[in-house]
């Protein structure tokens, strides 16, 4: 995959991230706002990329590293540089992670950097539609 992708520098992009659990979620959620996410450039971890792509080859995704190997750092790193104007993270609380720690430094950036965060879909439809 692209994990190695130059990102263009500049704010704008939406940050896309599911846990295992929450991958159907996350698909369910894209389709129902397709029509704007097809207007911006995204940015996924890994495997919750390649389930985006698969479905909406349309969307503009850069592929990071899976979570687990590095993807979740990946993108505190775009965070880091200004370049995340909004992260969706579908977080799923009920089972265990082996990168737990990414997924903490992760939403500590967010909230650094002052980034909008969704961690359900509740929040993710509100946000979303203010782009
Ligand atoms: P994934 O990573 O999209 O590669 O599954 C998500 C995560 O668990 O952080």
């Amino acid at each position: 995959m692209a994990a190695d992708a130059v990102v263009e520098p500049g704010r704008g992009l939406i940050a896309l991230i599911a846990h295992d659990k929450k991958k159907p979620d996350m698909l369910a959620w894209a389709r129902r706002h397709h029509g704007r996410l097809v207007r911006h450039r995204l940015v996924a971890t890994g495997t919750t990329g390649a389930w985006l792509k698969a479905d909406m080859p349309d969307l503009d995704i850069r592929l990071m590293k899976s979570g687990p190997l590095g993807g979740d750092q990946q993108i505190g790193a775009l965070i880091v540089e200004d370049r995340i104007a909004l992260l969706v993270f579908l977080v799923d609380p009920l089972s265990p992670h082996p990168h737990d720690v990414d997924v903490k430094a992760l939403t500590r950036l967010a909230v650094v950097y002052d980034v909008p965060m969704a961690c359900n879909l509740a929040t993710a439809d509100r946000l979303v539609a203010g782009l």
